[in-house]
C-alpha cells in the first residue's frame, strides 16, 4: 500500500510517500481501508520531536483520526463485516490492568495510540482491534465522521465528564476556534450552558458565533471585565483552557467565587504561577481533564450521530500534498480540521 512514512524529526520533509507491506489483520483485528484520516497536533508534534507517546519508534505511519470502509475481518471478529462504514477510537490498552477494566485504556501504563505510538491512518489501509471500530450512520459523511475522534472524545470529556457543564451556567472557552474547542463550544451549548467564547482573530469570533457562543472576545480584550459583566459581577462558573500558560491568569480571574478551571493542554508553555490564597479564599476548583474513557467515545458519537453538531473542516489533501497539509494545520490562521485522504 501507499502510506506516509516518518523516518526522522523536522519538518515536512522527515516523512515521505512510499510503498510499504499491507498490514495483515489478527483475528481479532479489522482491516480498514482508508477514507480520511485528520490531521492532529500529536501528528505534528511528534513528526517535529521528540516523541511524544513512550513506546514510539521510527520508522513511523503517524494519524491517529481515521474513517473509511472495512476491508476484511478477522476470523474472530463478529461486530464488523467488509463494506461497513466505521470510525475508530484511536486509544488501545493493554486490556488486562484495573484501567482499561475500568473503560480507561487512556490511563494504561501501555497505552497504544493508533497513529501515535503504532501505525495510523496516513495511508491507504490501517489494521486495529475491533473494540476500537465504531460503525457511522449513512447520515454521517466519513470525512465528517474522521474529524470527531480525538478533539471530540478530548471537548466531551472535559466539557461533560470533567467540567460537569449544567444548564444555565457560564462557560469562558479560550481558544475558541481550536479543533478541541470548536466542539467544547457546542457541547457547551448542547447542555444549556451560556458560552463566551475566546479567539484570536475576528474569522474564529466569527465561527464561535456561528457554532453558538453567546458572546465572542478577542484576545486583547480586557476578557475579566468583560466576563464579570456578562455575568451581572459574578465570574464564569466554569472556565475551559488547553491553552496553558498565556491565558491561565485570565481564565482564573474570570470565575466567580466557587468556579471551577478545567485544564487540558499547554500549548503555550507548561509551568504557571498560582497564588494559593487566590484559590482557597475565592474556593476555585482546579480539575486536570485526563485521557477520554470509552464512554465518553461512545457518548460523543452517540450525540453526533443525533443532529445538531457541525464537525468543521478547514482543507482535504492527498497523500502526495502532506506539505502543503502540515502547513495548513501549523498556520495560526487554521480553523478546522485538516483532512488527508489516500
Ligand atoms: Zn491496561
Amino acid at each position: 500500500m501507499r502510506a506516509l512514512v516518518q523516518t526522522g524529526f523536522g519538518g515536512p520533509e522527515v516523512v515521505s510517500l512510499r510503498r510499504v507491506a499491507d498490514p495483515v489483520p489478527g483475528p481479532r483485528d479489522v482491516l480498514v481501508r482508508v477514507r480520511a484520516c485528520a490531521l492532529n497536533r500529536l501528528d505534528v508534534l511528534q513528526r517535529r520531536g521528540p516523541a511524544v507517546l513512550p513506546g514510539f519508534r521510527l520508522p513511523h505511519i503517524a494519524g491517529m483520526d481515521v474513517a473509511g470502509h472495512v476491508e476484511a475481518a478477522g476470523a474472530e471478529v463478529r461486530g464488523h463485516a467488509p463494506g461497513d462504514r466505521v470510525v475508530i477510537d484511536p486509544t488501545l490498552g493493554c486490556g488486562s490492568c484495573g484501567r482499561c477494566g475500568a473503560g480507561d485504556p487512556g490511563h494504561c501504563a501501555s497505552v497504544r495510540v493508533v497513529g501515535g505510538n503504532v501505525a495510523g491512518g496516513f495511508a491507504e489501509y490501517v489494521a486495529v482491534p475491533e473494540r476500537l471500530v465504531h460503525a457511522v450512520p449513512g447520515h454521517v459523511a466519513l470525512d465528517e465522521a474522521a474529524a470527531l475522534p480525538s478533539a471530540w472524545s478530548t471537548a466531551w470529556h472535559a466539557t461533560l465528564t470533567v467540567g460537569e457543564v449544567a444548564a444555565g451556567e457560564t462557560v469562558l472557552v479560550q481558544a475558541a476556534a481550536s479543533g478541541v474547542s470548536i466542539a467544547a463550544v457546542q457541547l457547551a451549548k448542547r447542555a444549556g450552558a451560556r458560552v463566551v467564547a475566546v479567539a484570536g482573530s475576528d474569522a474564529k469570533l466569527a465561527l464561535a458565533a456561528d457554532l453558538g457562543a453567546d458572546l465572542q472576545l478577542h484576545n486583547d480584550a480586557d476578557v475579566v471585565a468583560e466576563v464579570r459583566r456578562f455575568t451581572g459581577g459574578e465570574g464564569a462558573d466554569i472556565a475551559l483552557d488547553h491553552v496553558g500558560a498565556a491565558t491561565w491568569q485570565t481564565s482564573m480571574d474570570s470565575l466567580r467565587a466557587g468556579g471551577r478551571l478545567v485544564t487540558f493542554g499547554n500549548t503555550t508553555g507548561d509551568e504557571v504561577t498560582i497564588s494559593l490564597a487566590g484559590v482557597y479564599h475565592r474556593g476555585l476548583r482546579l480539575l486536570g481533564s485526563g485521557a477520554y474513557t470509552e464512554a465518553d467515545f461512545a457518548a460523543m458519537l452517540s450525540a453526533y450521530y443525533g443532529g445538531g453538531l457541525r464537525a468543521v473542516r478547514m482543507a482535504e489533501y492527498g497523500l502526495d500534498e502532506l506539505p502543503a497539509a502540515f502547513a495548513a494545520a501549523e498556520s495560526r490562521t487554521a480553523i478546522g480540521k485538516v483532512l488527508v485522504r489516500p
